[in-house]
């Protein structure tokens, strides 16, 4: 990294279909220089998420990202300068500081961060891939002892931490993922009880063999088809926590989503709920305090896909979406 000069990769075409390396651009900009109430910081590592490809598509949670501007994404940094009070150079931040080498952003929109090693861990376990899959299944999905909970992209971020923490919970669990390799992974490292290769076809009849009791809960990473595959198996009041739509990221925008949801949820007394991780955040500390315990005693096996180099930000964030990550996915930059 070049000290004088701040790499910046921009979306410079929104995609109408699959993300491809043409919508990105790598380019040289200049270090900004924080406004009053922001700070300067450093970029050390981006957080790769599926969701920076829905942003895409339109307004969400936040607002859309529009072409010709630097892609949007979370990382940890260092307050290089500051002109807000409460933060200092030297502090570590988290926020959305963007795909680039320097950002300045307002105060108020970070979050100050312990300093601990590895530091990657401020990004999976402890961020927000930790929190969403703690507070999804744990205040959505509300898994009792002995129930079965299902959990898709299974082997992702989110997944592979809302199985194990099904397993805590005394849970029977299943993942789904895609390929072999990452089925066995999720049996034989972290504990799940089955898992189901949805690549494989007939998704049905391997889920119903893998949880013969039925489901009780079922963390929903992808809908489409397999949210479908799921319903007809759910258990009378089950529950399914709704934490994101992957399967409908990549391409246009489609209309094609499960049938029979509505007969299914009357019939079964399903609850079907989303939720959004930031809803939880007054209860932030309780969940640190139960993935740190639960990590530190090896109950909980922290996954983590760190690549090197700001300029294969774009390669990374395609390769996920294409499932080529293990765990939670990064860029030291
Ligand atoms: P992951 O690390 O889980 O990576 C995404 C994985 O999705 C890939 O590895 C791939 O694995 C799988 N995948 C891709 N396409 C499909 C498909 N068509 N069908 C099934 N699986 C597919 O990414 P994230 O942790 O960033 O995201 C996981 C989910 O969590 C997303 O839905 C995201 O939107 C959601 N999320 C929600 C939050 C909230 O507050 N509600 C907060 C954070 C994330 P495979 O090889 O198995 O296909």
């Amino acid at each position: 990294m070049n000290a004088n000069v701040n790499r910046q990769i921009l979306l410079v075409e929104k995609p109408a279909g699959k993300l491809g390396p043409e919508h990105f651009k790598l380019t040289n900009g200049a270090i900004p220089e924080p406004k009053d109430g922001e700070a300067l910081l450093r970029v050390r590592y981006i957080s790769l998420d599926a969701a920076n490809r829905a942003w895409m598509h339109g307004a969400t949670y936040r607002s859309a990202i529009e072409a010709n501007t630097v892609m949007a994404g979370g990382g940890i940094a260092e307050v290089v300068s500051s002109k807000a009070p409460g933060l200092a150079a030297g502090d570590l931040v988290f926020g959305d500081t963007g795909w680039q080498d320097y950002a300045a952003v307002p105060a108020k929109h970070l979050t100050r961060m312990p300093k601990i090693e590895p530091m990657t861990h401020l990004l999976s376990i402890y961020g927000v891939a930790g929190l969403t899959a703690y507070f999804g299944l744990l205040k959505i999905g509300k898994p009792r002892n002995g129930e079965t909970v299902v959990v898709s992209a299974a082997a992702g971020s989110v997944g592979s931490i809302v199985g194990q923490i099904a397993k805590i919970k005394g849970c029977h669990v299943v993942g789904i993922a895609g390929g072999k390799d990452k089925c066995r992974w999720l049996t034989s490292e972290l504990g799940f009880d089955a898992a189901v290769d949805y690549k494989d076809g007939a998704i049905f009849k391997a889920l119903r063999a893998a949880a013969p009791k039925g489901i009780d809960v079922y963390f929903d990473n992808v809908g489409g088809d397999i949210l479908e595959a799921c319903l007809p198996l759910m258990n009378n009041y089950g529950r399914i926590a709704c934490c994101g739509a992957i399967s409908q990221y990549d391409g246009a925008p489609s209309a094609h989503g499960p049938r029979g949801v509505p007969g299914l949820i009357v019939v079964k007394r399903l609850v079907m709920q989303g939720f959004i991780v930031m809803d939880f955040m007054a209860q932030r500390d309780k969940a640190l305090a139960d993935l740190q315990a639960w990590t530190s005693s090896g109950k909980l096996k922290v996954q983590e896909d760190v690549i090197d180099g700001l300029e294969n930000t774009p390669k990374a964030l395609i390769g996920l979406l294409a499932g080529d990550n293990r765990g939670k996915r990064m860029i030291r930059v």
